[in-house]
């Protein structure tokens, strides 16, 4: 890996990003411009292996090391979209992977702090993220939060969970939401967003969606 991401400018895949952003728009009906503003122009190419770039603006999820995936271009927007991110919003990512959410995440607020559980992948993202001064990564088991930078204004969690854990939800300011994907089986899970009102949790369902397992304390046993 060259170059890190978080430089701007076009490169030879800008058209290729341009069409994701079409077909994101218009056949699966993604509609916030920020979101879409993201995906066009953070360079998805450098967060997969080099056997897939010329796969990187597919609308796929491909194989990254440790038997983990980056996720399909439109869950990675469907799920932005649904966390109504402000230029203010203080972001907890748990399942950092490569990184190409969190870079999408930083392009939209304030400060992220984002947690990976295999060391490698922490510090492979740390090394593509170096571009982004509003990042901060770190090896742990996300399930019990970052207390330290607690509340949140959103928190986003990229693998399928049994249950919401009980430290996120603690650690979620009021009037804040928390966008997870939940299942009683480790393949499947409802894409769910839980807000948090004075009047307690509310939660939506937003569909079907297939994530690796959250592993932790609060999440799959290993
Ligand atoms: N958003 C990532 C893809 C995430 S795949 C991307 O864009 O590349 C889910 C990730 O969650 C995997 O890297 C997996 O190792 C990680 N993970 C699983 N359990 C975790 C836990 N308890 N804490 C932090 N990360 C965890």
């Amino acid at each position: 890996m060259s170059a890190s991401a978080g430089t701007r400018g076009s490169d030879e895949y800008t058209m290729a990003r341009e069409r994701m952003v079409r077909i994101l728009r218009d056949d699966f009906g993604v509609s916030d411009e920020r979101v879409l503003a993201a995906m066009g122009s953070v360079p998805r190419h450098l967060f997969v292996p080099d056997a897939f770039r010329f796969q990187a603006y597919r609308n796929n999820a491909l194989p990254i090391s440790g038997k983990q995936t980056i996720s399909q271009p439109l869950i990675v927007a469907r799920m932005t979209e649904l966390l109504e991110i402000g230029e203010r919003s203080k972001i907890l990512e748990i399942g950092t992977g490569t990184g190409y959410q969190t870079a999408i995440l930083a392009e939209l607020g304030d400060k992220i702090y984002s947690i990976e559980r295999v060391p490698e992948l922490a510090s492979a993202a740390e090394r593509r993220l170096a571009g982004y001064r509003n990042i901060t990564v770190k090896a742990g088991d996300g399930t019990k939060g970052w207390e330290a930078y607690s509340p949140y204004d959103r928190i986003l969690v990229t693998a399928g969970s049994p249950v919401a854990p009980e430290p996120l939800l603690a650690q979620l300011a009021e009037g804040g939401i928390l966008v997870i994907p939940i299942g009683d089986e480790k393949g499947k899970q409802d894409l769910l967003r839980i807000r948090k009102t004075e009047k307690g949790l509310e939660r939506e369902s937003f569909g079907a969606c297939t994530f690796v397992p959250l592993i932790g304390d609060h999440g799959w046993n290993e």
